[in-house]
């Protein structure tokens, strides 16, 4: 494995790799890695010939500049997680290197980027489309793989895709949960150890939501997730909405979709948890 932090390095060895027909797979990260992380990267080990990550905090994706502070950063640990699984480059950039200029572009991706993340945290997918444009460019994947955890981002990514004629094929893979369901994610490690044991109930309520949903609306199963959770001492939902998987079009009444996903974010203390759910209602 192969440790590289300057943009033309990469580009070179891969364009060497190209040459020689392998087939390029990519996993763009932010770090502080688990075994989320690394589902991604053993299905691109196992579908293509060489496998990247990339390890970036993307500072333009923050609208939350405490949030970037305190984003754990374990550099060590994650190349040794990455080496086991058997990546082929890391690619390390710091920030001059990816952004030599501040990026000006604006994207407009229409709606998929505008709901829930896009109205909660406003100019973070401009700035993920902004990283992963540029990330796509260096790399230049014929697959690259992402996890359902950040469910809004695959449709965001996939429009940015289209848009800039990028020719990657974007891989989307399940979510990883902790055995008591609670979904991996890199802030996990700033819940307290009581946070942390409460954590687990919003995965648990939205189980628990599909068999509701059964014989109720939609409205009385969003109903249903919100109050469930908010009852609970130091959580609370920002949002919770139930919308098409490839249109995020709000869903009012089930048949509205065949494939309805609930997508919530839930505060448990400071930290910011997202998870998702998808209702399978065949009509
Ligand atoms: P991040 O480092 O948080 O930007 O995440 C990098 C990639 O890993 C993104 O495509 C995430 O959706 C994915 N990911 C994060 N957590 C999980 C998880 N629990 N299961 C599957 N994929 C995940």
């Amino acid at each position: 494995m192969k440790t590289i932090d300057n943009i033309k390095e990469l580009k070179q060895h891969l364009s060497e790799e190209r040459g020689a027909n392998k087939r390029i797979g990519f996993v763009p990260t932010m770090g502080a890695l688990h075994d989320g992380h690394i589902s991604l990267v053993h299905k691109c080990v196992n579908e293509n010939d060489i496998c990247v990550v990339s390890i970036f905090v993307n500072p333009t994706q923050f609208n939350d500049k405490n949030d970037l502070i305190t984003y754990p950063r374990t550099l060590e640990h994650d190349l040794s997680l990455l080496e086991s699984a058997g990546c082929d480059y890391v690619f390390t950039p710091d920030e001059k290197e990816m952004y030599p200029e501040p990026d000006k572009r604006f994207f407009d991706f229409g709606r998929v980027a505008e709901v829930m993340e896009g109205k909660y945290r406003p100019g973070h997918f401009n700035g993920v489309a902004q990283i992963v444009s540029k990330l796509f460019s260096i790399v230049e994947p014929g697959k690259a793989y992402f996890g359902e955890k950040d469910f809004q981002q695959i449709a965001v990514i996939k429009t940015m895709v289209k848009q800039l004629d990028q020719k990657v094929e974007i891989v989307p893979c399940p979510i990883l949960r902790e055995k008591d369901g609670l979904a991996l994610s890199s802030r996990n490690v700033r819940l307290s150890p009581e946070q942390r044991q409460k954590a687990p109930l919003i995965a648990r309520v939205l189980e628990e939501s599909t068999n509701f949903a059964n014989e109720r609306s939609v409205q009385e199963t969003i109903d249903f997730v919100c109050n469930s959770i908010n009852k609970e001492d130091e959580m609370r939902v920002e949002y919770y909405e139930i919308v098409d998987s490839e249109t995020l079009e709000p869903v009012n009444k089930w048949s509205d979709s065949n494939d309805p996903v609930g997508c919530i974010t839930v505060y448990c203390g400071e930290v910011r948890l997202i998870d998702n759910i998808h209702y399978n209602k065949a009509f």
